[in-house]
């Protein structure tokens, strides 16, 4: 009894309350198995449908659960973006519910600021003190900011619409990289944020696209890929990859480009030269326009020999279907888009495939539009220091600007933080609102799955609350009724799950979704569809969305790329630099930082380098002997915005020109998995952001500073590592 080795089952509570009791123990539970509780049966598996929260994608889930515990993420094969896959990240999701270092409930700062000395309140008051100093703003003076990492889900829509009611500012800051800049561009090319139809094509070009690893939706292109390259009744596939470093992605390829970094475009374009000159009259009347950007004028800027680009022009003009895709900055997009253009492959199958516009229009939460956009602004740029001196609150959700943009935010007066983890902004923050985990929660979001349809991804919560949070939508709700007039008019709902169920029922009226209506369900759910959404944790609409875009009749060299790509040559040829250039990218694992509190990604070698728990610099091998560095060395960049070190990782499938470093390490709180491990790249970068593409690129000195340092590597190093700490 003592070492609590039986339960009792019982159906009669009070039997087993006394025989517990009888045995001079308190009972830990009470399991009732005539009538059950809700989905606790010992024993018995329920499984949940939901959407991962863990990149934008939106790949379907479901969640294992028994006796009230997740214990399983699997990926949904009901859903049209993963079809039942899932990658590792998705996998480690469990890990952001039973994280250790979890907030558990809402908290005031009672230390100096920065300090980490917290009391527990209660939701009241926490809600209390963020309307209070609401209150004390001047909507005159612009003293509000909300700033998100998630603009898509219900919990920012409210966060918009509460803003608007202040007549204050909401930022979307995404992630490290903006890739809302490449969304920009393809509006500009195409009219419309396409879906690429990999599977399909005969011959793909990608222009630093890594979509193996962290471009738009790792899973869906990864399937799309597999189907890509088999042989399955067709063709096998062909892929070339341009990016200065070989990732993961570019080590699949069956030719590798290795680009000086930021000349990707001046690659596109020189292709785009070959295809127009080599053309039949069509397209000849782009050709003076092309003609400075020939494969032999460019291959000493590029860095990859003219006869390589001549024969891929020829073979892309001459591929069945060939695709191009890219994550360039915003001035060199346009350059991929021309390729598309040129080959004429948009709306066919293997090519850029564009939505309807009537899908694009589609707003779930049509009930949360902005009502007088006058005195409310979302930007997606991360605002600058004059700005932050003019705030006196500053909400911060699903972001983490410190660590990410090395912004300075100690001198605004009231910070208030709804993150779930103590992390580097929230270390800062006067009130924390600790949200709930993505597996708690309530969010409806449309999907990018297949261009002729349109995808609705429900999030639901799979297991109770595990500790005090609250969801973001759910606090500023209540935040907008303590606030009264004009904030609880324009905020009448009950709660992010009443928004959610509004949400499905907008998309069912606009679709003709869902699946047929089940003999007993209640009249409402029959209208709705509703609870058969809750099952499928999808909901795919079937109504006729045929793309209104078609290839245009005559195809143009936008100006504005011409002349960004002459003043790149031109820079180039008039400062040449025998400084290095370093190169920050995103991991596919623990992504811009966000997820390096998960020790399962953590553990999870580095494909290409096969390191765990750290971050390293990729040199080239001939670099590295000029400089007298061998692998494991501890080096040191320095850029003009600072210095970090880190152990040398001695590359060969890098530019010798170039050097590179994963982003992700090197924080400073976050919890016991992430704190002090590694370094932060970050730090060399200007304050306030990276740039649009999956990298970025800066010159950098690389010194040996003397002493070698931990880089743990998977297979033997990492069992010797083990040792030595025994
Ligand atoms: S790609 Fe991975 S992390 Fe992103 S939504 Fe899909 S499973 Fe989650």
């Amino acid at each position: 009894v003592k070492r609590r080795e039986f339960i009792i089952l019982t159906g009669i509570g009070a039997t087993g309350t006394t025989l517990l009791s009888a045995c001079a123990h308190p009972e830990d539970k009470l399991i009732p198995v005539l009538i059950p509780d809700n989905e606790y049966v010992p024993g018995v598996d329920y499984w949940k449908a939901s959407t991962c929260g863990l990149c934008d994608a939106d790949c379907g889930i479901v969640v294992r659960t028994r006796e009230h515990r997740a214990n399983k993420i699997e990926g949904n094969p009901l859903h049209p973006v993963n079809r039942g896959a899932l990658c590792a990240r998705g996998q480690a999701g469990l890990e952001v519910l039973y994280n250790p270092d979890r907030i558990t409930g809402p908290m005031k700062r009672v230390g100096e600021r920065g300090e980490g000395r917290w009391q527990s309140i209660s939701w009241d008051e926490a809600i209390k003190t963020l309307s209070d100093k609401l209150r004390e703003t001047d909507p005159a003076s612009k003293q509000v900011l909300f700033l998100t990492g998630d603009g898509r889900g219900v919990d920012a829509r409210v966060a918009e619409r509460l803003m608007e009611a202040l007549q204050q500012e909401s930022i979307i800051s995404s992630s490290f990289f903006d890739r809302r800049e490449e969304d920009n561009s393809y509006l500009k090319s195409y009219g419309g944020v396409p879906g690429f139809d990999l599977a399909n094509a005969t011959l793909l070009i990608s222009f630093g696209a890594r979509f193996l690893e962290t471009w738009r939706s790792p899973v869906k292109y990864s399937r799309a890929y597999g189907e890509f390259r088999s042989t399955n009744g067709k063709q096998r596939g062909r892929f070339v990859h341009v990016e200065p470093r070989m990732s993961l992605t570019a080590a699949d390829a069956d030719e590798w480009l290795p680009a000086v970094p930021g000349t990707e475009g001046l690659v596109a374009l020189a292709l785009a030269q070959v295809i127009v000159r080599e053309s039949t009259d069509k397209l000849a009347s782009l050709e003076a326009a092309l003609e400075e950007f020939s494969p032999e004028s460019t291959s000493n800027d590029t860095g990859i020999p003219a006869e390589n680009v001549v024969r891929l022009g020829r073979d892309f003009a001459n591929a069945e279907r060939p695709l191009a895709i890219g994550s360039l900055d915003g001035v060199s997009m346009p350059a991929v888009g021309l390729l598309n253009l040129l080959v004429g492959n948009l709306n066919k199958k293997g090519g850029v495939l564009l939505a309807a516009s009537a899908k694009e229009s589609f707003d779930p939460f049509k009930m949360l539009a902005a009502v007088d956009k006058n005195g409310v602004e979302s930007k997606s740029s991360f605002p600058d220091a004059q700005r932050l001196t003019q705030l006196r609150v500053l909400m911060v959700h699903k972001t983490n600007p410190v660590y990410l943009k090395r912004v300075d935010i100690t001198k605004v007066p009231f910070i208030a933080s709804f993150s779930s983890f103590v992390d580097e902004t929230t270390v800062l923050a006067d009130l924390v609102l600790p949200d709930h985990s993505y597996l708690e929660r309530w969010d409806a979001r449309i999907s990018d799955s297949d261009p002729n349809e349109l995808t609705l991804s429900l999030s639901q919560p799979v297991v109770e609350t595990q500790f005090d949070t609250r969801q973001t939508a759910d606090v500023l709700l209540a935040v907008a009724s303590e606030l009264g007039g004009e904030a609880s008019l324009r905020l009448p709902f009950k709660s992010a799950k009443d928004l959610v169920e509004q949400a499905s029922r907008e998309f069912r009226r606009f679709t003709s979704a869902g699946p047929p209506v089940r003999k007993g369900e209640n009249a409402a759910a029959q209208e709705d569809g509703w609870t058969e959404l809750l099952g499928r944790g999808v909901a795919v609409g079937s109504s006729d969305f045929k793309p209104s875009q078609a290839q245009p009749e005559r195809v143009t060299v936008p100006e504005q790329l011409l002349k960004s790509q002459r003043e790149l040559m031109r820079s180039k040829r008039a400062n040449p630099s025998d400084q290095l250039t370093l190169l920050v990218y995103e991991q596919a694992s623990i992504g811009d930082g966000l997820w390096a509190n998960l020790p399962s990604l953590q553990e999870l070698p580095d494909p290409m380098t096969s390191v765990v728990w750290g971050t390293w610099v990729e040199i080239n091998p001939k670099t590295a002997s000029s400089l007298g560095i061998s692998d494991g060395d501890l080096v040191e960049l320095e850029t003009e915005n600072g210095k970090v070190r880190a152990p040398a990782f001695i590359y060969p499938a890098i530019r010798p020109e170039v050097v590179a470093m994963p982003l992700g390490q090197g924080h400073s709180g976050y919890g016991r998995y992430a704190r002090n491990r590694g370094s932060n790249p970050a730090l060399l970068l200007p304050q306030g952001g990276a740039g649009s593409s999956l990298q970025c690129s800066i010159r950098a000195k690389l010194t040996k500073v003397g002493g070698k340092s931990e880089l743990i590597r998977f297979g033997t190093e990492l069992m010797e590592h083990m040792e030595s700490k025994r």
